[in-house]
């Protein structure tokens, strides 16, 4: 069975049940006790684990950049390759970007992502003696780096709570969720940090990646199955 999924036949709620029961005018208290329970479903249903391969800091970081509008395993499939020949920041800073782009060709986007990735080492070079820095705010300065690719490094590179990551899945799994009735991603993430306790702000953002690749999907969400059907004010809103 699929990460997430409940065995069919699990009693159901009812279609609408939960909208009925909540809405946006659910009082703050109930939301975060809402988001608690959610995080305890998510935790059983996942594993906090990220799909892109990497070794250490940078090459999560690398991985992260090639990851924009790419799968993982695509991303994967090409840093097999490519990490068995850049090995430190200096070695990515020293590439021909005629070549890079090449190397990294199938991600997609890849004029962007060379000058992102080479800007980005050579500033680690630069101004971090080639290591990747492990606080949000050194992080966020770098070319390349915004806020998310910060969080994937901080959470799956260092093992620390900085925030939520929120990419397309987390910003639209929130959505359904109603823990965030924001739409900007900076303001989606201040919403979840209010509501999910700090100690799992990384793990959290994984497990929702993974909820809305397998499970809340964008356009057939699997309902009927999903270990947060129970919580969920949408549950059944798309069939
Ligand atoms: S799959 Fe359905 S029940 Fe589960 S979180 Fe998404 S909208 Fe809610």
């Amino acid at each position: 069975m699929p990460p997430g999924k409940k065995a069919r036949g699990s009693p159901a709620r009812g279609r609408g049940a939960a909208k009925r029961r909540r809405g946006s005018g659910e009082p703050a208290d109930a939301r975060r006790e809402r988001a608690r329970a959610i995080v305890a479903r998510l935790a059983d249903a996942y594993p906090a684990r990220i799909e892109l391969d990497f070794g250490n800091p940078l090459e999560l970081a690398v991985a992260t950049i090639l990851s924009a509008q790419c799968t993982d395993k695509r991303v994967n499939e090409v840093t097999r390759e490519l990490f068995q020949k850049y090995r430190s920041a200096a070695d990515y800073a020293a590439a021909d970007p005629e070549v890079f782009q090449e190397e990294i060709r199938s991600t997609g986007f890849f004029r962007n992502k060379t000058r992102s990735i080479l800007s980005f080492a050579q500033a680690l070079v630069d101004e971090h003696e080639g290591a990747v820095p492990d606080s949000m705010e050194r992080l966020v300065e770098l070319p390349g780096i915004g806020r998310k690719t910060a969080n994937v490094i901080l959470g799956s590179g260092f093992g620390k709570n900085e925030g939520v990551v929120v990419d397309t899945h987390v910003k639209r799994v929130s959505g359904r969720l109603e823990l965030s009735d924001e739409s900007d991603p900076e303001k989606i993430e201040r919403d979840l940090m209010e509501l999910v306790p700090r100690d799992e702000w990384a793990n959290f953002g994984l497990r929702m990646v993974q909820h809305g690749r397998y499970t809340c999907t964008a356009r057939r969400p699997s309902c009927d199955g999903c270990p947060l059907e129970e919580h969920c004010p949408s549950a059944y809103s798309f069939v």
